[in-house]
């Protein structure tokens, strides 16, 4: 079966230097090799774990780390046609999420449109709240400075694929003493998860019922808290801005995908809180294994239907503008290479 994988990552050379040491200095060092290749050897690794396409971003933090608006405005645009030039010489392999300057949000949704409509894009991929003039300071997305940018995101009918960071050194102290805690092993997900109940909360997809929000890691731990989150928030009184129980936006305005996430037993119990049709495949490259990832999926105990749905077609109902002939295991000879 040819998987279709929407958190693929990729960084430019000029970048280099802003992607923060995740893990041990050896095994940072052949991801960031890694991220810099958009070619034979990503291609490779896609024919060996059997993913037919890749929806690549650009890594975190990325766009959201700029604290200079028109900076970010300006490498935003710079990297996205660099990603359109990649997708162009290979389009029955590759697909974009644009990157966005959310700083200004306005800009972010002119920019998400170009993409969309000139470039072909898919969506955007954002690494959670946006720096704002320095560092320290972040903007989160369930401010009505954004609405102008979401309201963007739902005309243009595109998902957007809320990513982790770490949080802002004024939201780190818990973490004193324990910097093995950062990144990927906890800190991404209580960032993105909080990040994912701030837009729930705020009454967004009230205002924007048709707006689709992708996450992570099966979920960010939500589909197994949602219940709880719910059921206590619904006794907050006046302090509620939603109008729904806030299960409902999960079910209806969120898809979650399998990025850095392989374990049956977890996917199991995302299925059984979201169905089948919300969940997604994918790898999470370079900092994931595309082989180790497929391995799992390939051969988890899941149904034949399920694993077509969050191998493929979801995806392809998700993103109309995924070339024919993709996910469909079928022989097309211009996909190139297949090992199974
Ligand atoms: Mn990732």
């Amino acid at each position: 079966m040819g998987k279709i994988a929407l958190e693929e990552h990729f960084n430019l050379p000029e970048f280099s230097d802003e992607v923060p040491q995740y893990v041990s200095p050896e095994i940072m060092k052949d991801i960031n090799r890694r991220l810099l290749d958009l070619g034979a050897e990503r291609l490779a690794e896609m024919d060996a774990a059997g993913i037919d396409f890749s929806l690549l971003s650009l890594t975190s933090p990325g766009i959201q780390g700029k604290i200079d608006p028109k900076r970010a405005v300006a490498d935003a645009a710079r990297t996205n046609d660099t990603l359109a030039e990649v997708v162009a010489t290979n389009p029955t392999r590759f697909g974009g999420f644009a990157a966005l300057p959310l700083q200004d949000p306005a800009a972010a949704a002119a920019e998400l449109e170009r993409c969309v409509t000139q470039l072909g894009f898919h969506g955007a991929l954002v690494n959670g709240y946006t720096n704002i003039k320095d560092a320290d300071t972040g903007w989160y997305y369930d401010h009505e400075r954004f609405w102008t940018f979401w309201e963007r995101a739902e005309a243009l009918r595109v998902p957007v694929y809320l990513h982790p960071r770490d949080p802002l050194a004024g939201n780190q102290g818990i973490y004193e003493g324990h910097p093995e805690l950062f990144g990927a092993v906890w800190t991404f997900t209580v960032e993105t998860a909080t990040h994912a109940l701030r837009l729930m909360t705020s009454g967004l997809f009230d205002r924007f019922p048709k707006l689709t929000v992708i996450l992570g890691h099966l979920g960010e731990t939500l589909p197994f808290n949602m219940w709880r989150i719910a059921h206590r928030a619904a006794a907050m009184g006046d302090l509620i801005k939603f109008d729904k129980p806030l299960t409902h936006y999960l079910l209806n305005n969120f898809y979650v995908t399998t990025s850095g996430n392989f374990h049956t037993q977890t996917l199991n119990a995302t299925m059984a809180e979201m169905g089948a049709d919300r969940v997604l495949y994918s790898s999470d490259y370079p900092y994931e294994s595309m082989r180790e990832a497929s391995d799992w999926f390939d051969n988890a105990a899941l149904n034949d239907n399920d694993r077509a749905k969050i191998g493929h077609l979801n995806a392809r109902r998700l993103f109309p503008n995924i070339p024919e002939g993709i996910g469909h295991g079928e022989s097309a000879p211009e996909l190139g290479r297949r090992s199974r």
